[in-house]
């Protein structure tokens, strides 16, 4: 069983910036990638807020190069998925899809997932019509009418975004009032081919996997008026899980699964395992921030290690 001093769980902004500074402190890191190796931001298009990329950078390309950066340094990076580990021993255990390690010090980088609305044609009807991805799908929905649900930047992000496809893009919202930056929601909002639809829930997808969507129930929520609207795409964009089931119940969370942290600290109850990133931040949710808090876990990782050396 190979044995390292630190292991990164999860290579999003947080994980492999963990890594760049864990390399650079000669801890040889190991980060175990996961299911969607560079985290969100590897669906994602243009990357406009990230420091030191005026023109924009794209989300794939960003990540690749943090990677990069992470391996230059000797950070050892794999293709595997974490399926248990044990926190409870020392050194710590984990066991992928592939092989098992052991770490001094644990990193827990492992990001959000995508919510969905609860539907019960939703898990059926994905990829078929459905998307929680508009840069992964967006391209199928040439000339289509379509809609997104959500309110936050990522609704309104991935309705521009779908607006380079698409005919017609509606955006439905719970509410009469966008949650995302005002910035986002005027592009949204001065789009030509967008439609914002307020204080509507969708309550039902007509369809079938087969000949994919064709329409949407929405119901009011003010006058609870129920409608039918034909589309042929549905796009899910209304916030993220945090991915902290691996280390339940041993790491202690919040309500919605946000891994709990030690204030102005990415240290969690457990001694010796941090957390950075979006599965411990409610708040701020994005790449720069999460990649500040990979810094900090490693810069604690290597701190616990020289206290307890030998
Ligand atoms: P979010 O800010 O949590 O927004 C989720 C939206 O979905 C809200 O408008 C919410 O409505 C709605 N919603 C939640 N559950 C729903 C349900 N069951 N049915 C209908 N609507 C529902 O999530 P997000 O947009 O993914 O953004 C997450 C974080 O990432 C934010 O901090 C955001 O600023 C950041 N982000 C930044 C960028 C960027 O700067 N380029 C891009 C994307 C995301 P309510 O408003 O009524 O709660």
């Amino acid at each position: 069983m190979s044995h390292y001093k630190v292991a990164i769980i999860g290579s999003g902004p947080a994980g492999l910036t963990a890594a760049i500074y864990a390399s650079r402190a000669n801890l040889q890191p190991l980060v175990l990638e996961g299911m969607q190796p560079g985290g969100q931001l590897t669906i994602t298009t243009d990357v406009e807020n990230f420091p030191g990329f005026p023109e924009g950078i794209m989300g794939p390309e960003l990540m690749e190069r943090f990677r990069a950066q992470a391996q230059r340094f000797g950070a050892e990076t794999k293709f595997e998925m974490v399926e248990s580990v044990n926190l409870e021993t020392r050194p710590f255990q984990i066991t992928t899809n592939n092989a098992s390690y052991t770490a001094d010090t644990v990193i827990i980088s492992t990001g959000a997932t995508a919510k969905l609305l609860g539907l019960p044609q939703e898990d059926a009807l994905m990829g078929r019509g459905v998307s929680a991805c508009a840069t992964c799908d967006g391209f199928f929905y040439g000339g289509k009418e379509i809609a997104v649900v959500g309110g936050g930047d990522s609704a309104l992000e991935e309705a521009t975004f779908l607006t380079k496809f698409a005919s017609k893009v509606h955006i439905i919202h719970r509410r009469d009032e966008f949650r995302a930056s005002k910035i986002m929601a005027q592009r949204a909002m001065d789009h030509e081919k967008i439609n914002i639809i307020w204080n509507t829930v969708v309550e039902d997808i007509e369809g079938n996997p087969e000949d994919g969507i064709k329409g949407l129930i929405l119901k009011d929520t003010q006058s609870g008026d129920v409608r039918n609207m034909p589309i042929e795409g549905l796009f899910v964009a209304i916030g993220h899980k945090p991915n902290s089931e691996l280390f339940a119940p041993l790491i202690d969370t919040d309500d919605v699964g946000y891994i709990i942290t030690k204030p102005d600290s990415t240290a969690t109850n457990v001694d010796g395992v941090f957390a950075c990133g979006d599965v411990q931040d409610s708040k701020y949710r994005q790449a720069v921030t999460a990649a500040g808090s990979g810094c900090m876990a490693a810069l604690e990782a290597e701190h616990y290690l020289s206290n307890h050396e030998g």
